[in-house]
């Protein structure tokens, strides 16, 4: 079998990590999610967990050579290399996109990227609700913002190459798992 290399964009508050968890169970894959792998080091109380919990808690980003070490490292791992991954959180600026690329062999060593898209109002909505203790007013603005900023254009990137497919992700969570999947079928099949 030949592993599935895919890509999942959304805003915070999107349902990207529930969906993701129904990827792993339908496709087998490693759920690469850079926000997982940083609370984790955080919790432990590692240097890079150290570093990063302050820039977490404001809503900003952990540098790029950081992440970029760190999915790098992720990607060479046995299970993402044989059965696929689902990333999530990652690209999330345009270095961080060119840094992937690289890695994967370029644009064919993705099978799909999807972008869950989901309104303004009601990710919003969604993350004043789930109260995670990162989740202050402040902080969700600053992420609102920033993914306009730089993740925004890494999306578009993909989408004027034909490599994006829109999900709406506004439903059930069983409806926008269908939907997902059907977009990633059709993905793979043009593969
Ligand atoms: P997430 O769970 O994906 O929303 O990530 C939680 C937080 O981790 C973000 O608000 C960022 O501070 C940080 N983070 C996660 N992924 C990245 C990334 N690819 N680049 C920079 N910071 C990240």
């Amino acid at each position: 079998m030949k592993p599935i290399r895919l890509v999942i964009f959304g805003r915070q508050g999107a349902g990207k990590g529930t969906q993701c968890a129904r990827l792993v169970e339908r496709y087998g894959i490693a759920h690469i999610s850079t926000g997982d792998m940083l609370r984790a080091a955080v919790a432990a109380g590692t240097e890079l967990g150290n570093q990063a919990k302050a820039i977490m808690d404001a809503g900003g980003l952990v540098s790029d050579e950081i992440m970029i070490g760190i999915v790098d490292e992720r990607l060479a791992q046995d299970d993402a290399r044989e059965v696929g991954y689902v990333l999530d959180g990652f690209p999330r600026t345009t270095a961080q996109a060119e840094a992937m690329l690289e890695v994967v062999g370029g644009p064919a060593g993705l099978d799909a990227a999807v972008e869950l898209s989901v309104p303004l109002d009601e990710v919003r909505q969604r993350m004043m609700d789930r109260g995670r203790e990162d989740d202050t007013p402040e902080a969700i603005q600053k992420r609102l913002d920033l993914y306009d900023a730089e993740t925004q254009p890494v999306i578009d990137w993909f989408a004027e190459r034909e490599l994006l497919v829109k999900v709406d992700g506004f439903g059930t969570e069983d409806e926008v798992a269908s939907r997902l999947a059907a977009a990633i079928e059709g993905a793979l099949a043009d593969c």
